[in-house]
C-alpha cells in the first residue's frame, strides 16, 4: 500500500480523499493555490504545499508544479479527484515517467476513452450499442450538413474532445445547421484546442443512466448498479439517484453486462463510469465513459455499502477487488442534490463570497460532503459546487421525504445558492412520481 498520497485537487472531493486515506493509514499531502490558504483541504491534510497563484492554470492545472510538490514531499502516488487533471492523459503519462502512481487508469486508456469519437468506435467494435451517428470525424460544415440531412433532424453535434456540456449543440432543422455547427466547433477549438466534431441522432426525452464499474489489474470487472442523473440544467447534472425507478432488475443485469463489456474492451483498470441514454422504449445507448471518480459516487456508496475511493486507491496499489459481482446488493434508495453558490434569479450566475453563518444537518441516513465552514470565503476562481447533500432511506418516497426535510434545515448565509430551487424540484409532483427525463428542468421551469 502507498505510504503517502498527494491530492491534486481542492474542495469537498479533496477532503473526501483525505478522509479515505486517513482510514487506510495513508499520509496525505494537500496542494493549494494562494486563494486556498484557508481552505479545509489545506488544513486537514498531514502536509500542505502552496503551488501557485489563484488561477487554475497556475495551480491545480499546473502539472510541473504538482509533480515537483510530489517529489519534494516524497509522496508515492497522486489522486487527481475529478475535474482539473483527472482525465488528462498527458498528466497521467508524466506521472508514469516520473515513477509516481497516478490513481486512475493508464494514460493510454484515458486517451482511448477521452476521445469521444474513438470511444464510440471502440464500443461499436465491442458490440456495445451506441447512439446512431457518424463513425468518421467531421471537420467541415458542408459535409456535416449533408450527413445531418440524411440522418434526419433533430441531431446533436458534439466535440470529440468535449466535456462538461461544452462543444455540443442540438440542431432541430436544416436551416439551423450551419450556425450551430460552427458555434459548437468554435467552442471546441477554444476550450479543447480541437476542431474534431461528430454527429449523433438526438434521442427524444431520454433518461441519463450511468453504471458505476470497478476493475482491477487482474482482469476482474464488476458493476455497482446505476445512477439516474436525468435532472440536469444545460446538460449539467443537478440531482442524482440510485437505483433508477426506470430500471427493472432484468434491465439492470442487461445494462450492467454491457457496461462490463465496455470496460473490458479497453482493458480498463480503476473505478469508472459508463454513461448511457435510455429512450422511452427502454433502448439504451452508450454515450461516453468517465475514467475517474464522479461527483455523484456517494449515492452508489450509500446503496451498496462500498467505499469507491478506498477501492480506487487499493486498485492503484495493485490489490485485487475486494468485491465479487455477487457481493454487490443494492438496498434502499439514495438521492444527491448538488448545492452551488449561484443565483437562480440571475441565470444561475456563480455567487462567490464569505459564508457568514451556516448550519449543516445530520441524522439517520444523511450524508453531507462539503469543504465550507462559517467564515470561509468561497473564491471566485473555481467550480461553484459547495455542498453535496445525500440521503439514504428504504425506498424512493421515503428518501424524497428525507431530502425535503434535510434541505429545509440547511442554512447557508452570505452567498446565494440553488437550495430553494432544489427544494422546489423535490416537491414537484412529476419528480415525485418519477416522470423525469433530461428535459425536466427546461420543461417545468422554462430554462
Ligand atoms: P459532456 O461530456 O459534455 O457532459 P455528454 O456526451 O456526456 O456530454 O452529454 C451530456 C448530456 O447531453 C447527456 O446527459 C444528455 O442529457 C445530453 N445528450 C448527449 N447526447 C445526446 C443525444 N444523442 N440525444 C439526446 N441527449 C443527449
Amino acid at each position: 500500500m502507498f505510504n503517502k498520497i498527494l491530492i491534486a485537487n481542492r474542495g469537498e472531493i479533496a477532503v473526501r480523499i483525505i478522509r479515505a486515506c486517513r482510514e487506510m493509514g495513508i499520509k496525505t499531502v494537500a496542494v493549494y493555490s494562494e486563494a486556498d490558504r484557508e481552505a479545509l483541504h489545506t488544513q486537514l491534510a498531514d502536509e500542505s504545499i502552496c503551488i501557485g497563484k489563484a488561477s487554475s492554470t497556475d495551480s491545480y492545472l499546473n502539472m510541473e508544479r504538482i509533480i515537483c510538490a510530489t517529489i519534494a514531499t516524497k509522496a508515492d502516488a497522486i489522486h487527481p479527484g475529478f475535474g482539473f487533471l483527472s482525465e488528462n492523459s498527458k498528466f497521467a503519462l508524466l506521472c508514469e515517467t516520473c515513477n509516481i502512481k497516478f490513481i486512475g487508469p493508464s494514460a493510454k486508456i484515458i486517451d482511448k476513452m477521452g476521445n469521444k469519437l474513438e470511444a464510440r468506435n471502440t464500443m461499436i467494435k465491442a458490440n456495445v450499442p451506441v447512439v446512431p451517428g457518424t463513425k468518421e470525424p467531421v471537420y467541415d460544415v458542408v459535409l456535416g450538413k449533408k450527413i445531418a440531412d440524411e440522418m434526419g433532424y433533430p441531431v446533436i453535434v458534439k466535440a470529440s474532445s468535449g466535456g462538461g456540456g461544452k462543444g455540443m449543440r442540438i440542431i432541430n432543422s436544416a436551416v439551423e445547421f450551419d450556425h450551430n455547427f460552427s458555434n459548437a466547433q468554435r467552442e471546441s477549438i477554444n476550450s479543447f484546442g480541437d476542431n474534431t466534431m461528430y454527429i449523433e441522432k438526438y434521442i427524444a426525452n431520454p433518461r441519463h443512466i450511468e453504471f458505476q464499474i470497478m476493475a482491477d489489474n487482474f482482469g476482474n470487472v464488476i458493476h455497482l448498479g446505476e445512477r439516474d442523473c436525468s435532472i440536469q440544467r444545460r446538460h449539467q447534472k443537478m440531482i442524482e439517484e440510485s437505483p433508477s425507478i426506470a430500471i427493472t432488475d432484468e434491465l439492470r443485469t442487461q445494462m450492467g453486462e454491457v457496461a462490463i463489456r465496455a470496460a473490458k474492451a479497453v482493458k480498463y483498470q480503476s473505478v469508472g463510469t459508463i454513461e448511457f441514454l435510455l429512450d422511452k422504449n427502454n433502448k439504451f445507448y452508450f454515450m461516453e465513459m468517465n475514467t475517474r471518480i464522479q461527483v455523484e459516487h456517494g449515492v452508489t456508496e450509500l446503496v451498496t455499502g462500498t467505499d469507491l475511493i478506498r477501492e480506487q486507491i487499493s486498485i492503484a496499489a495493485n490489490l485485487p477487488l475486494s468485491y465479487k459481482q455477487e457481493d454487490i446488493l443494492i438496498r434502499g434508495h439514495a438521492i444527491e442534490c448538488r448545492i452551488n453558490a449561484e443565483n437562480p434569479d440571475k441565470n444561475f450566475m456563480p455567487c462567490p463570497g464569505k459564508i457568514t453563518n451556516m448550519h449543516i444537518p445530520g441524522g439517520n441516513g444523511v450524508r453531507i460532503d462539503t469543504a465550507i465552514y462559517t467564515g470561509y470565503e468561497i473564491p471566485p476562481f473555481y467550480d461553484s459546487m459547495i455542498l453535496k447533500v445525500m440521503v439514504y432511506d428504504r425506498d424512493r418516497p421515503s428518501a424524497i421525504k428525507k431530502m425535503i426535510s434535510v434541505l429545509g434545515e440547511v442554512v447557508i448565509e452570505g452567498v446565494s445558492t440553488n437550495l430553494d430551487f432544489q427544494y422546489k424540484i423535490l416537491n414537484n409532483e412529476d419528480f415525485q412520481s418519477g416522470k423525469v427525463d433530461t428535459h425536466f428542468i427546461q420543461e417545468h421551469y422554462d430554462m
